[in-house]
């Protein structure tokens, strides 16, 4: 029979393809990484995929973020990725998550799936699926990319080492969101998530992935695999969630490579967009655009952007106290 599946059926039989039909995928990241494992995972007939990402279309995201185009600058990454992504394969099913990530929410929001694909670019996030993937005992695959460079690791605990039998605390501060400073090559993104997406369809198809860290650097032509830790660090082994157990509500850090601070709240909620128009309008003394997703507008020398799910985008001369000084006046803490 020739259809859409032939060639990949070729190579993987029948009955390990028609396991991709019953599997549910979430994929946490919808950004240069994202874009090509739900690609290939989409294309290859996974039968349920749940596509996660706070941010929006924007135009430095073209280089390398291969599931959007001009026409969708502004939009919701996770909406435009879900639209693109059914015309390649509309015999699947396909949820789109405009959401943020945290501590409060990611028990609910990572629940039910086989396979959990890590296209974050940050460690706050990945330390989040780790706990998610400790508890509840779902495997995930972590795939990064910086400059010329990839890496990708599947993990399975308690079967397999954990994020944090490897590295205990995330990089850089708990507050602070790593930044992306060494910028990134489309085609080492690209790579690298095609190698977490090939070891997600041996997850998905009932084999065993690739077990140890791969680490690519495709600009200086080197490659190391390198062993999981022997040990399994106490998180994993006692089931400790810590940063599923965080209780933070707000927090305020500066925006990458931008002047501004982004402001999050946890767990996220829901902003009455409309109300905040008119009360935001008489403080400031001018006109605020409502676009039904956002709401923008400028204070003094600084832009904002308020989210519905509560976030908020600070840009211009601005500390992180001093930006949410701002949120909790306006909008409460
Ligand atoms: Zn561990």
């Amino acid at each position: 029979m020739i259809d859409r599946y032939a060639k990949q059926r070729i190579f993987l039989g029948r009955e390990p393809e028609a396991r991709l039909r019953d599997r549910r995928v979430a994929v946490v990241g919808l950004g240069a990484t994202g874009s090509v494992l739900a690609s290939w995972l989409a294309r290859a007939g996974v039968g349920h995929l749940t596509l996660i990402d706070r941010d929006l279309v924007e135009l430095s995201n073209l280089q390398r973020q291969l599931l959007y185009g001009e026409g969708d600058l502004g939009r919701p990454k996770a909406e435009a990725a879900r639209e693109r992504l059914a015309e390649a394969n509309s015999s699947i099913e396909l949820v789109a998550q405009v959401a943020d990530l945290t501590s409060g929410n990611a028990r609910e929001l990572l629940a039910g799936f086989d396979l959990i694909m890590d296209g974050t670019d940050n460690f706050e996030a990945r330390f989040l699926i780790n706990d998610v993937a400790i508890l509840t005992g779902t495997p995930w695959i972590y795939t990064g990319a910086i400059g010329g460079e990839g890496m990708v690791w599947p993990l399975n605990p308690p079967r397999t080492p954990c994020l944090r039998c490897l590295i205990e605390e995330p990089p850089a501060s708990g507050d602070v969101d790593t930044c992306d400073s060494a910028g990134v090559l489309g085609p080492a993104v690209g790579i690298a998530a095609s190698w977490g997406a090939l070891e997600a369809i041996k997850i998905l198809t009932g084999r065993e992935p690739h077990p140890e860290l791969a680490r690519f650097d495709f600009w200086h032509n080197e490659r190391q695999f390198i062993q999981p830790p022997a040990t399994r660090c106490r998180f994993c082994t006692d089931k400790v969630t810590e940063f599923l157990d965080a209780r933070w509500t707000l927090k305020a850090s500066s925006l990458c490579g931008l002047e501004g601070v982004q402001i999050r709240v946890n767990p996220p909620r829901q902003l009455d967009l409309a109300a905040l128009k008119p009360r935001l309008e008489a403080r400031t003394g001018r006109d605020w655009k409502d676009s039904g997703l956002a709401l923008t507008g400028t204070e003094g020398e600084l832009r904002f952007t308020l989210f519905k799910d509560g976030r908020a985008l600070v840009h211009g001369p601005v500390t992180p106290e001093r930006a949410k000084g701002w949120y909790t006046e306006v909008v409460g803490a």
